[in-house]
């Protein structure tokens, strides 16, 4: 597709993670990803997907009537045209996400974005995908997520933390991945160990139950 990208869903709901967790949101989740992380959610985007041009999602988006707009996946720097894709959305007025495994180069990204980068966590089985260089592409307004299975992320991920000294870089994410690791656990460690990070739990599991579209 010269023009366009292939797209899994668009879709209303809350925003479930990340610092602006709550706020009506409009998802524009892209098709594929090259990672196969143990604990994915959304393995139905993988594959499938309608494609379609930049101008039609943008004319999706702006039917929905909010301002905070997520480009996901899958991941979605796999998908070239997402470049322009969240250039246009930022054009078009509109507060804009993108949810990134951290493993694609981030540096191209319009600086309007906010991303929010993963960085994979040994139970993930992606740790290996990790790209170090990312972290240097990363501004004060960008957040970097763990998602934690147990104690061993845990530590794996503090020393992370403190290593890269990536308080001072971004706003960081402790997330437990849902039915793995009970989020008293996770909250319990941060504030033993009084780590610069924000705690989270996945808001749209919790309210939906990983129900599709939502
Ligand atoms: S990067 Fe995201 S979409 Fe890709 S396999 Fe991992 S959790 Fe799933």
């Amino acid at each position: 597709m010269s023009d366009g990208l292939q797209i899994s869903e668009i879709f209303l709901s809350l925003q479930g993670e990340s610092r602006t967790v709550g706020c009506p949101t409009v998802f524009v989740r892209l098709t594929g990803c090259p990672l196969r992380c143990r604990y994915c959610d959304t393995a139905y985007a993988f594959t499938g997907g309608t494609p379609l041009t930049l101008d039609a999602i943008v004319d999706q988006v702006k039917a929905y009537g909010v301002p905070h707009v997520c480009v996901t996946g899958g991941e979605p720097l796999a998908q070239p045209n997402s470049l322009s894709l969240l250039t246009a959305l930022c054009d078009g007025g509109h507060q804009v996400s993108l949810e990134t495994s951290g493993a694609l180069d981030i540096a191209p990204v319009d600086p309007r974005v906010v991303k929010v980068m993963d960085i994979k966590t040994p139970s993930s089985g992606e740790i290996h995908s990790n790209r170090w260089k990312n972290l240097d592409h990363l501004a004060p307004d960008d957040q970097v997520k763990f998602v934690l299975c147990n104690r061993d992320d845990y530590l794996w991920s503090s020393g992370i933390v403190r290593t890269h000294d990536l308080a001072r870089r971004a706003e960081i994410l402790f997330s437990p991945v849902h039915g793995r690791l009970p989020p008293r656990d996770l909250a319990e460690w941060i504030l033993a160990d009084r780590l610069p990070v924000r705690f989270q739990i996945q808001l749209h599991k919790w309210l939906w139950n990983d129900a599709r579209g939502r």
